[in-house]
């Protein structure tokens, strides 16, 4: 009786070793998979998009960057002066997950244009709130 015990914990304790071996095995290869998918994005060029990062969308649809899991070179041609630049991975990832960009926005301008369409806003604003300080009644 005891024996028959001692081999069913035998045959039990090997088949738990035998399924944590499955499961490390298994683990091994879902990492090699992971580092080859990410040698591969780097060697293409690419950058893992990390999603939690991303702004919140409303909409359904997943651009193509979300459903791919990597910012991919973009080429992109400047609305305001017609320059043809690269949009490189990098600055995709710093647009949509720092400065928190929609998802479904794009380069649009160059670098050079974006700069002066920036100082142009702000040189705007300020000109709106002065004109604004100077119609408010004064106090007294
Ligand atoms: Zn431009």
């Amino acid at each position: 009786m005891k024996r028959s015990k001692q081999t069913r914990d035998e045959i039990e304790a090997k088949q738990r070793k035998a399924e944590e071996w499955r499961r490390t095995l298994a683990q091994r290869a879902a990492e090699r998979q992971r580092l080859r998918d990410y040698k591969i994005a780097l060697a293409r060029d690419e950058v893992a998009v990390v999603t939690s990062q991303l702004a919140p969308s409303n909409s359904y649809s997943i651009p193509d960057f979300v459903e791919r899991g990597t910012y991919r070179p973009e080429p992109s041609v400047c609305k305001d002066c017609g320059l043809a630049e690269v949009w490189t991975p990098l600055q995709q990832k710093w647009w949509y997950e720092t400065a928190k960009g929609d998802v479904f926005t794009k380069a649009v301008r160059c670098r050079a244009c974006r700069t002066r369409a920036r100082a142009r806003k702000s040189a705007a604003r300020r000109v709106h709130l002065e004109g604004l300080a100077r119609k408010k009644p004064s106090a007294t």
